[in-house]
């Protein structure tokens, strides 16, 4: 089975996914899985807390098309991870310069810089956020269109917990993705501690 699911997870997983008869992740553990509307039919680890997954996670949030944090280069995002300091994305602005500096290649100018250039994460666009929080099918294209129909992150959010009514561009497999994310309590804390943290959720 899938290692670490939380409710809301294991909800969905058991309703939506077939489970491979007999190979497992060689990262975790889990089972490979496929989601039963997936048209690639590819076999995959689904498990959110699967080390290359956390990995991809922290990755996308500190690229460029999405926040874009300067300094916080593959080696950076790899010992935050390794250490435990960073899981997902909300975690980036609870880091302080003792840990920073701490970490190999870094001292404490680099540290200060860093935090200046998490800092000014907090001024991107709120697609940007949509985008860079990894939800599966929502690319730049379907990020811009989604904030693109809304005022605030939050107001998309609470329409994507009801019935959603058709966006161009946007596939329903996209909207179902969005939903489901947002289903799981873990996902939804990660949005409250960035909306707290100060990141840009209006739409202009
Ligand atoms: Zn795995």
């Amino acid at each position: 089975m899938i290692k670490s699911l939380s409710k809301a997870f294991a909800r969905w997983f058991a309703a939506h996914v077939e489970l491979h008869p007999s190979q497992s992740c060689p990262e975790c553990g889990s089972q490979l899985a496929r989601e039963m509307d997936d048209a690639s039919g590819a076999w995959r680890c689904l498990n959110p807390d699967c080390p290359p997954e956390v990995l991809r996670r922290v990755t996308l949030w500190v690229s460029p098309e999405a926040m874009d944090i300067q300094g916080c280069d593959a080696a950076l995002v790899k010992q935050l991870v390794e250490r435990g300091l960073v899981r997902n994305a909300a975690d980036f602005y609870q880091l302080s310069a003792a840990e920073l500096a701490a970490l190999d290649g870094m001292n404490q100018a680099r540290a200060q810089e860093l935090l200046a250039a998490i800092e000014d994460s907090k001024q991107r666009e709120a697609w940007r956020v949509l985008y860079g929080l990894g939800i599966r099918k929502v690319g730049i294209a379907e990020a811009q269109e989604l904030c693109g129909q809304f005022t605030s992150l939050q107001e998309l959010f609470a329409a994507a917990r009801n019935p959603m009514p058709a966006i161009t561009g946007v596939s329903e497999a996209t909207v179902q993705q969005l939903k489901r994310w947002l289903s799981d309590p873990i996902n939804r804390k990660v949005v409250r501690r960035l909306k707290k943290a100060g990141l840009n959720f209006t739409i202009l």
